[in-house]
């Protein structure tokens, strides 16, 4: 049955995100979704190229996600975390550090990963404190990142093509580097390691921690870049007395091939954020995850806490969805899925590098991007590819995809068929 969305009260009264109140673009009411196609009240039909933003790796309504579910909120759907603790969050954690670079040992969870780099960022800061260090509170990252939408979250995403150019003068400052060259496969190269110890040089006893997306930067430019960066970056931090913090919350649980993108380079860093797969876009949950040394160095000398603790802090619902769905992909052979994908990304869009409006096409993991020359018009594209049968919600210049790693062969070739199809038209 076809349910009655009021969609004049949706665009009178709702927020959606990244969109004005005024004039919004077109929003699509979504009636279900299963497995990879969500189905539009119309009746429309869309395979699915986002993930829902990188979450839904196993894809929609997965039943042993949903009997997780259920069977946990037949116990208790949240209690609080402060005093209290329960199975679902206690078999997360063992399951998580169970699979995570080794070293890291202590698990902070926050409720999305907005929160979880927020929670990083103070944890370096405390880290030093506890040291004895009181100046270190800065941070310093790589251009063509993005983080998170919350404050200091936004402080360290790249102040242009971050999302938050305005917020400028009024969000703490930071130190910016430019963003390594060269792509995943490029010829590496020493000097792009430079900019890093030339700033920690100068500046180290004012900056508290290295934060950056491991091998791919997400929403602040889509970029790869060579692993033997991130591996240089961890020695340079550890030479300088500087944590290095990774936000893998796009990254994680196999979506570029790697269990996580910093195996890519062999590290472990300091702290590590992970969210969005997390939960396979169930619930919104996230975790910050330190080294033993980094825990008891916060939690040492005065307060001798670690100042956080938000209200749905280990909510059971989502631990419980996130212990389903990392044994799911653990026990799958997610491996081969991802380079299953990867091998039929790189075919499939290969031909969108001869178009003349293309500037770059490049694919790792499941994860595909087409740079066009000039920014697409989101009005325009989207409706040409909700008419096309696919799902596909691309920013400026930059039309990607990351699907479900449940997709077949036959849908992820429809997916990239239409993908070229609407791109090939965009003037
Ligand atoms: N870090 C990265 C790398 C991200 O891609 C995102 C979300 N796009 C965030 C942080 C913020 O996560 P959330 O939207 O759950 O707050």
């Amino acid at each position: 049955m076809k349910n009655n969305i009021d969609l004049d009260f949706d665009r009178s009264h709702i927020w959606h995100p990244y969109t004005s109140t005024i004039n919004p673009l077109p929003v699509f009411p979504v009636k279900e979704a299963h497995g990879v196609t969500i189905s539009l009240e119309d009746g429309t039909k869309l395979i699915d190229g986002m993930s829902s933003w990188w979450a839904a790796v196993h894809g929609y309504n997965n039943p042993v996600i949903n009997e997780a579910v259920e069977n946990q909120i037949k116990k208790m759907s949240h209690i609080m975390f402060g005093g209290l603790t329960h199975e679902p969050a206690v078999e997360l954690a063992r399951k998580l550090l169970s699979i995570v670079p080794k070293g890291l040992d202590k698990i902070f969870y926050a409720d999305s990963g907005s929160v979880s780099v927020e929670v990083a960022l103070k944890m370096a800061v405390q880290y030093w404190f506890s040291k004895g260090y009181s100046d270190k509170t800065n941070f310093v990252t790589i251009r063509s990142g993005y983080h998170g939408d919350t404050w200091n979250a936004m402080s360290v995403c790249d102040p242009v093509t971050g999302m938050h150019e305005i917020f400028g003068s009024a969000l703490p400052i930071r130190f910016f580097i430019p963003s390594p060259e060269g792509g995943f496969n490029g010829k590496w190269d020493d000097s792009q390691i430079r900019p890093l110890e030339e700033v920690l040089e100068k500046h180290g006893d004012k900056i508290a921690g290295f934060i950056l997306e491991p091998i791919v930067q997400g929403a602040g430019g889509m970029k790869f870049y060579n692993p033997e960066y991130l591996k240089k970056a961890a020695e340079i931090c550890k030479k300088h007395n500087v944590l290095l913090i990774v936000d893998e919350i796009a990254t994680g649980f196999g979506r570029t091939g790697k269990l996580f993108a910093s195996e890519y380079a062999g590290i472990t860093p300091d702290i590590m954020c992970i969210g969005k797969a997390l939960t396979a876009g169930y619930m919104t949950m996230a975790a910050t995850l330190a080294t033993d040394e980094v825990a008891t160095t916060v939690c040492s000398g005065s307060p001798g806490v670690f100042m956080h603790g938000p209200t749905f802090m280990g909510n059971p619902l989502s631990c419980a969805v996130a212990n389903a769905s990392i044994s799911l992909l653990i026990s799958s052979d997610w491996q081969s899925k991802v380079n299953n994908i990867e091998r039929i990304l790189n075919e499939g869009l290969a031909p969108a590098r001869e178009f003349d409006n293309v500037a770059e096409v490049r694919v790792l993991g499941a994860i595909g991007v087409i740079e066009m020359k000039k920014p697409v018009n989101m009005a325009v594209i989207q409706k040409q590819f909700v008419e096309e049968g696919i799902w596909v919600r691309p920013f400026g210049k930059l039309v990607y995809i990351m699907p479900p790693f449940v997709i077949s062969d036959e849908e992820l070739k429809f997916l990239i068929e239409k993908l070229l199809k609407v791109t090939a038209k965009q003037i």
